[in-house]
């Protein structure tokens, strides 16, 4: 972290915005190993590898989550092939054989969105949820201020990956929190990003209220990719295999429910767009799709690929959005504003 990051900062036991702060270990860029204490209630946040350490006493649900995303990391006792330097560097282009376009799914998702959020130089940005940080060190290379936040550290899942992207001369902070406790001042951030992190706390209006609170006026909520389920989905399904075996907190929400979170948090000019990634898989019919059927899936492509670029998609996809979001999985794509 850096001196800069104490300017963003609040005490998650007494909400306190004074710290002291001792530093071990300082390079080029950051401070690597040091010790914040609350000056009010004395409470310590470690800092270790960069990282700002703001995960006190996490709940058992967390707790397992960190076990999970360890673990997950290996298959057979190997670490699998999206674990290394190499992919992490690329990503979210790269491809996972048997994923259904998952990454071609979250690029198309990320870039669609990025276009969409005007982002500035300078702009704070605070992306929870962040993982390995790779749409972070986007953020930090457009110019902004970025700040990653995970419950995990561990290196290829979690924010120790941050150091690949450094070393290629991006900065940005990392600290490690429970996104249903952020440690940020009031009216801190221009942008508050998650993509497809929301549905991992089971308290979506907490975190929403919280995010509110911590944007600046006039800015900016993103959500990217956050599952959500329909009338005909198999709710249980979802993630049913990061939960089963992982422990991974994946919860399933309805659209409309995210839609009402976002409301009531006090976010107004509320705007939900076709995600990008539904919008590929329909056009390109290439990565078939998981749990829906597959002629339903063949006679959509037929028409949306016949239809592609012209203003009756357009039109489509405007009327579609809601029936398909009350039916079927569907991907909360949308920008609120605190005005
Ligand atoms: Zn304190």
């Amino acid at each position: 972290m850096t001196e800069r990051l104490l300017h963003y900062l609040k005490c998650v036991i007494c909400n306190a915005c004074d710290f002291d702060i001792l530093i071990e270990e300082k390079d080029n860029k950051e401070i690597r190993m040091g010790l914040l204490t609350c000056k009010k209630c004395n409470t310590q946040y470690g800092i270790k590898n960069g990282i700002a350490g703001f995960l006190i006493e996490p709940q058992e649900e967390i707790t397992n989550e960190l076990q999970g995303k360890r673990e997950g990391l290996y298959k057979n006792g190997k670490l699998h092939d999206m674990a290394s330097e190499e992919k992490i560097l690329k990503m979210p282009y790269v491809h996972k054989e048997g994923e259904f376009g998952f990454y071609e799914g979250l690029a198309a998702n990320f870039d669609a969105m990025l276009g969409k959020m005007k982002l500035f130089k300078e702009a704070s940005i605070l992306d929870v949820g962040a993982g390995n940080a790779w749409s972070t060190n986007r953020f930090a290379e457009i110019g902004c201020y970025a700040v990653a936040t995970d419950i995990s550290t561990v290196q290829f899942a979690g924010l120790e990956s941050a150091d690949f992207f450094l070393k290629k001369g991006t900065y940005f902070e990392r600290i490690q929190a429970d996104m249903n406790l952020l440690p940020f001042k009031d009216e801190s951030f221009d942008y508050i990003f998650f993509n497809n992190a929301l549905h991992h706390s089971s308290f979506i209006d907490k975190v929403l209220r919280q995010a509110f609170v911590i944007l600046k006026k006039g800015g900016k909520l993103v959500l990217v990719g956050e599952p959500s389920y329909g009338l005909f989905s198999k709710k249980e399904e979802f993630g049913k295999e990061s939960r089963d075996n992982r422990q991974i907190n994946e919860n399933t929400y309805r659209y409309f429910r995210y839609k009402k979170a976002v409301r009531n948090a006090g976010f107004r000019k509320i705007t939900f767009f076709f995600p990008p990634a539904i919008d590929l898989k329909l056009s390109t019919g290439e990565f078939g799709w998981k749990r829906v059927n597959k002629n339903v899936f063949r006679l959509l492509h037929v028409i949306w690929s016949r239809l592609a670029g012209t203003w009756i998609m357009t039109v489509i996809k405007k009327i579609l959005m809601l029936p398909a979001a009350l039916l079927y999985n569907f991907q909360v794509h949308c920008i609120a504003e605190k005005s």
